[in-house]
């Protein structure tokens, strides 16, 4: 069993794994923010026929080629054709046809000239200037050509993508499943939230914390409620999750403690465990198995460092699920508000608050740190990387910290 590993390592390993990644059919106005799973591919030219982008007459422009203010060209105004309908008539030397946006170019027509440019009654109209052949013509596929491999599978579906279906007469499209990720939480000192804690007590608030994390990428958490450090029940709650869940997280109980039972839990279920440890504060207690084509995340009881565990090695694999292939977190550089002074000999993610102003990130900490206390978590949206020897830090160093809610871009 690979223990006490680097971060680097134990995000390799797990990009390495071969995991069950699902697809879905789903109607196109449900599938924003999905990825797509498909090539989609052309059948038509749009716009499916020359057409004309503005309201004006078409007219051949060999005809107009000596207009000008004082002496402009009449031509005899033969048909009229508003977008959704094709003239029948064939435009000769001397004609033109009162044309729409959008509708197509009759034949023998090579140029359009907007109305406000003309001079109109319903026989005639005057032109008073040249425009060379193929102007105010929009081309057949100018938009898509037939054959075209319009949207990429892997590609992140938004509002224009939807169009584009529907344009392609696509009203359904295959997408990457949101994964099922089963969230158990462990440990005899826990009670569900609509309880009074007795003496010893304490609320399972991990549970909610991840699965809103889980929520805010994308996925699908399905809370399983608390198991007590007996390796028999954690058993029964992994093997149960792991027939529907498309991942299984635990938190608690995977230290080196007495009631530390959740890595034999997933040995004795068949699981075969990737490795236990990372060299990381908060969250070295991490232990992840392979069962079957799943994983089953272990990760510390401690709020803080669950939560970061979560975002340094679960989330990737969340986001794999999804179909997506940008997986880090969006590094940045930033000026550092604060002093840390604590020089540690562990790799440190220090919880923390990026903020952009006139060009420039900026970034406050807490002044809480440790792995137990869940509060200084809130408002924070990004992590400070102290690799294991660095600091102490300065209020005005310049740092690197890595965004957890960075805008989802291709
Ligand atoms: P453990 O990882 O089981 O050693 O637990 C580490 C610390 O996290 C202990 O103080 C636990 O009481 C606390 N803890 C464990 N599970 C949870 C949970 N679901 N919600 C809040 N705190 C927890
Ligand atoms: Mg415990």
């Amino acid at each position: 069993m690979l223990v006490n590993i680097s971060i680097e390592e134990a995000k390799e390993i797990l990009l390495n794994q071969d995991i069950k990644i699902n697809t879905i059919d789903i109607p196109i106005v449900e599938s924003l923010g999905y990825v797509l799973g498909e090539d989609i591919i052309s059948d038509i030219n749009m716009p499916p026929f020359d057409r004309s982008p503005l309201d004006g007459y078409a007219l051949k422009s060999d005809n107009i080629k000596d207009a000008s203010k004082e002496n402009p060209i009449v031509l005899e105004v033969i048909d009229y054709v508003p977008a959704g309908y094709v003239s029948s008539r064939k435009i000769e030397n001397g004609q033109a046809i009162r044309i729409m946006t959008g509708a197509k170019i009759p034949e023998g027509a090579d140029v359009i000239i907007k109305y406000e440019d003309t001079e109109f009654t319903d026989k005639d109209v005057k032109i008073f200037n040249y425009l060379k052949p193929n102007s105010n013509i929009v081309k057949m596929g100018e938009d898509i050509e037939e054959g075209d491999i319009v949207l990429k599978k892997g590609h992140l579906i938004g509002p224009a993508d939807i169009g584009i279906f529907a344009t392609l007469g696509r009203g359904i499209v295959k997408v990457y499943s949101k994964p099922k990720v089963a969230i158990l939480a462990t440990g005899d000192e826990l009670i569900d939230i609509d309880e009074i804690p007795r003496e010893g007590k304490i609320r399972n608030s991990n549970s909610y914390t991840i699965a809103a994390q889980i929520k805010r990428i994308g996925g699908q958490p399905v809370i399983l409620g608390i198991c007590r450090d007996k390796i028999e029940d954690i058993k029964n709650k992994l093997k149960d999750s792991l027939e529907w869940a498309d991942m299984v997280i635990t938190t608690g109980g995977v230290s080196v403690g007495d009631a530390d039972l959740v890595k034999e839990a997933f040995q004795e279920i068949g699981g075969e465990i990737l490795f236990w440890k990372v060299n990381m504060k908060p969250g070295t207690p991490i232990a992840v198995a392979k069962y079957g084509n799943k994983l089953i995340f272990g990760l510390s009881g401690n709020p803080a460092a669950a939560s970061i565990t979560f975002e340094k090695f679960v989330r990737p694999t969340i986001l794999r699920l999804m179909g997506k292939s940008k997986l880090n977190l969006v590094k940045v550089e930033s000026t550092l508000e604060n002093e840390f002074t604590k020089v540690s000999n562990q790799n440190r993610y220090v919880r923390a608050i990026t903020y952009y102003k006139d060009g420039q990130f900026f970034t406050k900490l807490p002044n809480k740190h440790s792995s137990g206390v869940l509060t200084s978590l809130s408002g924070t949206n990004s992590l400070f990387y102290i690799r294991a020897g660095n600091g102490p830090f300065e209020n005005g160093d310049k740092i690197e910290v890595e965004i957890l809610d960075y805008p989802e871009v291709e």
